[in-house]
Formats: structure tokens, C-alpha cells, sequence
């Protein structure tokens, strides 16, 4: 039994001592396994994961394990559990937690910095100068502390988003993903090269989508912008081709969002930058609370993530989850691991 001290539990959602947790073992290798349910210290709740949504970056961490990294190296066969969009219920509090109760429905974000150094103390804490150090209270569950694809995990409370009552489990997990496409830049313009996922992103609301493969993107980006090109660029490819096309396409004193970890060191026209007095960053998590931000948006309707959640699966076929996700079967964009209905786990355990 669940019992640990200083910890709320309800007699309404018994806590077992023992989860259920994919594990990593070596490259492409998951386990599914027994684990101790984890503990919440102060500030922070015990989440049992309902939905989790598959992201690219998934992949990306359970094939080479970067971005993920524990104990200051690759993830691998470290007991690590991945999976970082998920949502779920309140199931237990921690030490004088009371902003949050059991029952009550959650997203999360994934990073909570240690609140100690200078970044976090100036709010940018996905930049926490503590990362993947969580004796200092720094996480990243999914990256540098376990994440979703189990049955339980810990959230510190600034973490949580209440879910409306409205809203799937699904659709809840698809949020962080939602804030870029929500915000009404005009007009919105979508790369990509699959036409499918293209007339997606135009239900979705972009303006105008390009195939890169049948149209010069930055020549499309100049027409539509009356010849100066775009204010604003996110580029998510991280290739060296797509990340020269967001050079020339951003105009004078424009902004470049890299989104996606580039494999290889890449050459830039870095002079075009400097001449165009273009800024270039990074991101890393959401961060700002863009999660909490994400949700209202959703509530509101101005961002329908039902149209990029394609697929739904028990957490017991995350292997099969992770293989659409990744081989996009059945052209899945948004694929789900759900956790609820009771019996999978047990049943795929005895196997
Ligand atoms: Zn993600
Ligand atoms: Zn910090």
C-alpha cells in the first residue's frame, strides 16, 4: 500500500505501491516494468498519467537519447522513463500542498526549474542553470527525471494547468503544442512536404501552405509580404537547407525561433543575419507557463487540437504507439498513449 509519510492520499483514488513504467534500456529498446510508485516531496503532487501524447523529440531521446540526459549522460539503461506530453489526475499531495486537491484534472509542463539560480529567478527557468541536477530540484520530466509513458509521475505544482471538464484527455495532452498556432499572426504561412499534414495545418488556420518540394519557399514567403519577407519565423526542421530558407526569409530586424536540434554542426549565411539585423534564438520547453496559457486558448476554441490527434492507444502498445508516431502509419500525426482503461496493463504484464 501507497502509504508514504507526510503524503496526502484519498481513500477515492487508491495509489498502488508498485506502477507500471516503460523503461529504456539501450537504443530503441523499452521495457515495461515494475517500478515503486514515486514519492512527492513539498511542493510538488503525484499525477497519474491518463493520456500521453508521442512526440517527435520521443523519438528522438528513446533512438540516440539526446536531448535526454541523466546524470550528466545519455539515458540509456539507466532505469529512465521518457514521455513528456502528458496529462492526468491529482492522485496524491506532497508535504503542505494545498493549491492543488486529489481528483482534480491536470497538464503539465515538463520543466521545473530549481527556483535558486539567477535564470529561474528571472523566470526563465526551461534555462535553469541547475538542468538535469535534481538535488537542486531541477526537472525535465521525460529528459532528466522520468516522465509519462507510465502509470504515475511527479509534478512540482507550478507545473500543473487545470484541465476544464470540457475537454478530453486527449485533446489536454496536444496543448503544448498548441500556443504557436493559436496566437493570430497575419498571414500564416506553413512549410512542409507532405500535402496531407499541409491541408491540416490549413484547417488549422495558415493562410497559405507551401510544399517545398513543388514551390520556392523563400520566393513564396517575399510575394506574400509585399518583397520584405516574414516578421516572425519558426523553423522546426533543423536541417541546414530549411534553416537557410528561415535566413532568407525573415526580414530586416526579423525574428528566428529555432525549434528543432539540428543533428550536425550546419553552415549559415550567418552574414545575412548580421547585415539584415536579424535575431536568432533558441528554445528549449515551453516555459512562461505557456502550458497554462496553452489550456485558455483551448478552452476558448481558438485552437481545435482534435484535428492533429490522428491515433489512440493503451500504454501497453506504446511500442506499436511509437512505430505510427515514427513511420507515420496511416499518415498519424498526433498519436495518444492512454492509460484508462484498467486491465491492459495487467494483461500485457502476464505476457
Ligand atoms: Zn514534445
Ligand atoms: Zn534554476
Amino acid at each position: 500500500m501507497y502509504d508514504p509519510s507526510g503524503v496526502k492520499t484519498s481513500p477515492e483514488f487508491p495509489v498502488p505501491a508498485q506502477m507500471k513504467a516503460w523503461v529504456l534500456g539501450g537504443p530503441d529498446e523499452l521495457f515495461l516494468r515494475d517500478k515503486p510508485t514515486p514519492v512527492p516531496g513539498s511542493a510538488e503532487v503525484l499525477v497519474r498519467i491518463d493520456a500521453v501524447a508521442i512526440c517527435a523529440t520521443d523519438l528522438e531521446v528513446i533512438h540516440g537519447g539526446s536531448p535526454a540526459s541523466i546524470q550528466g549522460g545519455l539515458p540509456f539503461n539507466k532505469n529512465f522513463t521518457p514521455g513528456h506530453e502528458y496529462m492526468g489526475t491529482v492522485a496524491a499531495l506532497g508535504p503542505g500542498v494545498d493549491e492543488f486537491e486529489i481528483g482534480e484534472r491536470v497538464s503539465v509542463e515538463i520543466h521545473a526549474g530549481c527556483g535558486q539560480c539567477k535564470r529561474c529567478r528571472q523566470g526563465m527557468y526551461t534555462s535553469c542553470l541547475n538542468y538535469g541536477k535534481p538535488d537542486k530540484g531541477h526537472r525535465a520530466n521525460g529528459f532528466t527525471t522520468d516522465g509519462g509513458f507510465a502509470e504515475y509521475a511527479i509534478n512540482h505544482i507550478n507545473t500543473l494547468a487545470r484541465v476544464p471538464d470540457t475537454m478530453s484527455d486527449a485533446e489536454a495532452t496536444l496543448v503544448v503544442t498548441a500556443v504557436a498556432k493559436a496566437l493570430g499572426a497575419s498571414p500564416v504561412i506553413l512549410t512542409g512536404t507532405r500535402n496531407k499534414r499541409l491541408a491540416i495545418g490549413k484547417g488549422l488556420g495558415a493562410d497559405r501552405v507551401i510544399n517545398i518540394a513543388e514551390e520556392n519557399a523563400v520566393e513564396v514567403v517575399k510575394q506574400l509580404t509585399g518583397g520584405i519577407g516574414a516578421d516572425y519565423v519558426i523553423e522546426c526542421a533543423g536541417t541546414e537547407a530549411t534553416l537557410n530558407q528561415a535566413i532568407h526569409m525573415t526580414n530586416r530586424g526579423g525574428k528566428i525561433c529555432l525549434a528543432a536540434f539540428p543533428h550536425e554542426p550546419v553552415t549559415t549565411d550567418l552574414a545575412h543575419l548580421v547585415k539584415n539585423n536579424i535575431y536568432v534564438y533558441g528554445i528549449r520547453g515551453e516555459g512562461r507557463s505557456a502550458t497554462r496559457r496553452a489550456m485558455a486558448l483551448m478552452a476558448e476554441k481558438r485552437f481545435d487540437a482534435t484535428k492533429i490527434h490522428t491515433h489512440t492507444f493503451p500504454l501497453a502498445d506504446l511500442p506499436t504507439a511509437l512505430r505510427y508516431a515514427r513511420d507515420r502509419v496511416e499518415d498519424a500525426i498526433k498519436v495518444v498513449v492512454t492509460n484508462r482503461r484498467a486491465g491492459i496493463l495487467a494483461s500485457a504484464a502476464a505476457e
